[in-house]
């Protein structure tokens, strides 16, 4: 399609810098920027924002995200034959992008934008993408760094992300963005819609940090739902036996023939404080 940004039309860059895609590196690229607006828009207001990217590829968020106004974007792109791409977009928006040629999973986010409001928007690789918003959940300090998380991923995971108790896709990735944020299902895209398609259908959740998340103690929420959720079908006095069985939950008020699935998060926060 005509880009509206006057650089030129996506398939032509990709083709002009052999970015043929790598299956290794998750890559799944959006060409149709109606698509990716619909993405960045989704992330809320970006004017007086910075933008981190993760996996800008050739760069079709990444235009978006320049096109709707953020005020300076940094990218970070683990395969260096997309960066000859990404310089026309940076010089295209002078000093608005910045490249980091690196591994996502190896970089300080937190010291990327010190003091600066942060948006979190990207298409993530899918090998990576649930290890990243682990990380990007579990920063030293509370409120986080960052203002909101607009993520692709695959449709399963983004129902694990907004799952609540008693629902199938409920689990330790669910209470864990329960317990710090607001998470939301954005909108389902169809496999047709990248280059190549993957198997499966993709989707956007926006995430929003809760000011004030219930006081717990991160490694004993990570314990007991790994405990809880490792035998889902299982009675609590089951499947938290080794962390104190029927005691424990006697401490947190639980009743011990719940299972997993029927805790809410603040009954699982009640369960890790119980721990001690
Ligand atoms: N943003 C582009 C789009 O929407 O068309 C590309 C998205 S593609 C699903 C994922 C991108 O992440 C690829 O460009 C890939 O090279 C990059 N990538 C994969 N693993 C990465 C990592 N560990 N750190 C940074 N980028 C990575």
């Amino acid at each position: 399609m005509a880009a509206l940004d006057g650089l030129p039309p996506l398939r032509d860059v990709i083709q002009r810098h052999g970015l043929d895609a790598k299956k290794a590196l998750g890559q799944n690229f959006l060409l149709d920027l109606n698509l990716t607006q619909k993405i960045a828009r989704t992330a809320g207001p970006i004017e007086n924002h910075t933008v981190i990217e993760v996996g800008p590829g050739p760069g079709g968020l990444t235009r978006a995200i320049l096109a709707l106004g953020a005020k300076r974007v940094i990218a970070i792109e683990r395969d260096a034959r997309c960066l000859p791409a990404l310089a026309e977009i940076s010089d295209h928006y002078p000093g608005r992008l910045t490249v980091i040629e690196g591994d996502a999973l190896k970089t300080d986010f937190e010291a990327l934008a010190p003091g600066e409001p942060v948006r979190i928007i990207a298409n993530l690789p899918y090998n990576v993408g649930t290890q990243l918003l682990v990380n990007w959940l579990l920063p030293k300090t509370w409120p986080p760094f960052w203002d909101s998380l607009t993520l692709m991923f695959q449709r399963e995971v983004g129902l694990r992300i907004v799952a609540e108790e008693n629902d199938d896709h409920y689990g330790r990735l669910g209470v864990l963005c329960g317990w710090r944020t607001d998470a939301r299902m954005a909108f389902d895209v169809p496999p047709q819609a990248f280059t190549p398609p993957p198997k499966v259908t993709s989707s956007v959740v926006h995430l929003e940090p809760v000011a004030n998340p219930l006081p717990c103690d991160v490694a004993a929420l990570e314990r007991v739902t790994h405990a809880a959720f490792g035998q889902r079908r299982k009675m609590l006095r089951q499947s938290v036996k080794s962390l104190g069985g029927e005691a424990l939950l006697a401490r947190a008020e639980i009743d011990a023939q719940r299972r997993a699935e029927t805790l809410s998060v603040e009954e699982f926060v009640r369960l890790a404080n119980a721990l001690g």
